[in-house]
């Protein structure tokens, strides 16, 4: 009888786990993957969207395009997943496993920043960057803040890229004169592992009348035009583009296998306090950023450790290093490799903004669409 492995959650985790088992394992597992979503979409994709750069449309994949030999993808709504068990249920369906890996990132909690669903706006899902699109045209004149409402949160340069780029956006219109930008975050700097890249962007917000306010979360919007920040100042705006508050999805909080602080513990293999229960990417605290690279290896580590098991060897180790592009605006794309588990402190590497790198970054993208959609 073939393992049976349960991956939930088809993002950048669950898209290159299931990947590799089909690679490596395909006649020895049954893998199933399940995700609520008809299509993925790269984070990355959404500050496209946002901006007009990409129709949503052109950056939608579609995982009927997801066809690997072994995987069978099912499109449902994941409801209860018992960890002693390995039991998951969904809309449609009971599912057994002999090998759990949970892999649903992270949710928003809009709640908890009072205000933000009524008086901002916000760019880290696809519908909160597609308002922002409707949006943006007709702002030429007044205060914007890019706002982060807590930390931990996804990809950390990504407030600054969006910062960088609206810059852009608004001086094509014409407008930028008229309009000032803030942004705020929980964060002491724009990417504190690797102080060079802080300092280069610090630099680009300085170079374009951006103002950095840092070690401070948005905390509440009130009447939908001030911004009251942990400090205690309030910041009046016209503009408010939020990065909501994390927290792992509802039915991973139910399950048991968040601890207090609401992540999935995970240890360097990946392997939660249950028996063959893995949890990688977003959902997992497991000294790494939440940026896709990072799920990435954490798959990797998995299917390591899963063929070990199944064929012998050693079993994975989360590496903990992965290469964060980072838009700069003016066409122009920086790099920082970061290492957070190496050794004592996180380190990063830098390197700067140049259309060399603007290339490698869409290879990045197209490389997994080709990888995962055979798009
Ligand atoms: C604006 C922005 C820019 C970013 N830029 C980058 C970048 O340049 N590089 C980078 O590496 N990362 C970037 N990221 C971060 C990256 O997108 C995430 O860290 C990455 O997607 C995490 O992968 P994951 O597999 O853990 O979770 P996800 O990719 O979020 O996948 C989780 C999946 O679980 C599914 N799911 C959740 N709950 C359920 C349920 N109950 N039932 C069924 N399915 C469910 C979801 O539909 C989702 O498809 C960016 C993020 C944002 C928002």
């Amino acid at each position: 009888m073939k393992t049976r492995v349960l991956v939930l959650g088809a993002g950048f985790g669950g898209l290159e786990l299931s990947t590799l088992l089909s690679e490596t394992l395909a006649d020895d597992v049954d893998v199933t993957l399940i995700d609520k979503d008809d299509a993925f979409v790269f984070g990355f994709s959404k500050l496209d969207v946002m901006f007009g750069r990409m129709a949503l449309d052109a950056v939608r994949l579609p995982y009927r395009n997801f066809a690997k030999t072994g995987v069978r993808f099912l499109q449902q709504k994941i409801v209860t997943i018992d960890p002693d068990t390995r039991r998951v249920t969904t809309d449609a369906g009971t599912y057994e496993s002999d090998i759990l890996v949970v892999a649903l990132g992270a949710d928003y909690d809009f709640d908890a920043t009072p205000g933000l669903a009524e008086g901002g706006n916000e760019f880290y899902t696809v519908a909160g960057a597609m308002r922002l699109r409707e949006i943006l045209p007709s702002f030429s004149k007044g205060r914007v803040i890019i706002g982060v409402c807590g930390t931990p949160f996804k990809c950390p340069p990504a407030p600054s890229e969006a910062a960088l780029l609206l810059h852009d956006y608004l001086t094509t219109r014409g407008v930028r004169a008229d309009c000032e930008i803030t942004m705020v975050t929980g964060l002491g700097s724009p990417v504190p592992p690797s102080p060079e890249t802080s300092r280069a962007l610090l630099a680009a917000f300085a170079e374009r009348n951006i103002r950095f306010i840092g070690n401070c979360d948005v905390i509440s919007l009130d009447r939908g035009r001030v911004a009251k920040i942990e400090d205690g100042n309030e910041l009046p705006y016209d503009l408010f583009m939020g990065v909501p508050k994390h927290r792992a999805p509802d039915v991973v909080r139910a399950s048991g296998m968040a601890e207090d602080d609401g992540w999935v513990h995970v240890n360097r293999k990946l392997e939660t306090r249950f028996p063959d229960v893995y949890a990688i990417g977003d959902v997992a605290l497991a000294g790494t950023p939440k940026a896709g690279v990072f799920a990435e290896g954490a798959a990797r580590a998995v299917a390591t450790s899963i063929v070990a098991r199944l064929r012998g060897g050693e079993p994975g180790m989360n590496a903990g290093v992965g290469a964060c592009y980072i838009e700069f605006g003016a066409g122009k794309i920086g790099r920082v490799d970061v290492d957070f588990l190496s050794g004592p402190e996180p380190t990063g590497a830098y390197f700067e903004p140049s259309t060399a790198l603007r290339a490698e970054k869409e290879h990045f993208g197209s490389s997994r669409r080709a990888r995962w959609f055979g798009l």
